[in-house]
């Protein structure tokens, strides 16, 4: 079996220092709406700056390096127990080559780790056996900022006027989008789980990260809803960086979880212009990287 550990560190050093392209052309795409010389276009401006010296230089793309978010789809006859193993290492060597930055600190003493590794829950890593023939191991860097704004709304809310519907739904996004204001590093991203339990609600939420921008909704109801979150996110005029402009949000990605009948939870994950997500595949002893 090919060892894995100086992949996974390719990985993270990708993760951190590259921008996946399509998020790279949406923060892009913001330039010709924003006006010549408003807080908003030297932002942007700024934001793609630095995204180009970050790969340049294989530097990170943000002080912040995140939460690491690993999800590994794996083949029969692979072990956990080796897999959380290599992962751990990795996560260890890259945060001492400064593709991480030592981002684990124990609430009770305040003490960083220095290493990214904490209890079991730091790194975090989920993993899920899937029959094909390929390792497939994503990586999500979920920064501080934008991950302080999500919110999780039990409908029915009556501080924002929100029915068990997805009328209430949008309000629900929108009014987490107002409350973030420019404190996620817009222009940002969201992920939104409807339904489900309060954990299962905020690990769906972030899995939608891992989708494409281009990713359609198969439910046209939600595909729609998609649309108009965006559009009214957009004119909530919170701008780059919350300097004021027309780009606040440039993707919404929506799911709906079973509930209980007790419960209509809407969750809402926020992701930074510092979007990043880095995909491995393992087949054999070829590797490839999205
Ligand atoms: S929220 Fe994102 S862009 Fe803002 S500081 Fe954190 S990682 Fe960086």
């Amino acid at each position: 079996m090919v060892d894995l550990i100086p992949p996974l560190i390719e990985l993270i050093r990708l993760s951190s220092t590259s921008l996946p392209l399509d998020v790279e052309q949406a923060l892009q795409n913001t330039l010709h709406s924003e006006h010549p010389g408003s807080p908003a276009r030297r932002t942007m401006e700024l934001i793609l700056e630095n995204a180009a010296v970050a790969r340049r230089k294989s530097v990170p793309i943000c002080q912040d390096t995140g939460t690491p978010i690993f999800t590994v789809q794996y083949p029969a006859g692979y072990a956990q127990k080796e897999l959380r193993f290599a992962i751990l290492t990795a996560v260890e060597q890259a945060t001492a080559s400064a593709f991480l930055r030592s981002n684990a600190v124990h609430p009770v003493t305040g003490i960083n780790s220095g290493s990214n590794l904490g209890d079991p829950w730091f790194p975090t890593i989920h993993f899920e056996e899937s029959g094909e023939d390929t390792l497939v191991i994503d990586l999500l860097l979920k920064g501080g900022g934008c991950e302080n704004v999500g919110r999780q709304y039990s409908l029915p809310d009556e501080t924002i006027f929100a029915g068990r519907d997805l009328d209430g739904v949008r309000k629900a996004a929108l009014d987490a989008v107002f409350q973030a204001q420019g404190m996620g590093c817009a222009p940002g991203f969201l992920g939104i789980a409807i339904g489900g339990d309060r954990g299962s609600g905020y690990l769906a939420s972030k899995q939608l990260f891992l989708e494409p921008l281009d990713a359609h909704n198969p439910d046209p109801a939600l595909a729609a809803l998609e649309e108009r979150i965006t559009l009214e996110a957009n004119q909530l005029g919170i701008g780059p960086m919350g300097f004021g402009g027309k780009n606040t949000i440039l993707k919404t990605h929506i799911t709906a979880l079973h509930r209980l009948p007790a419960s209509y939870f809407v969750t809402v994950s926020y992701m930074c212009w510092a979007y990043r997500r880095r995909r491995m595949t393992v087949r054999g002893e070829a590797i490839t990287y999205a």
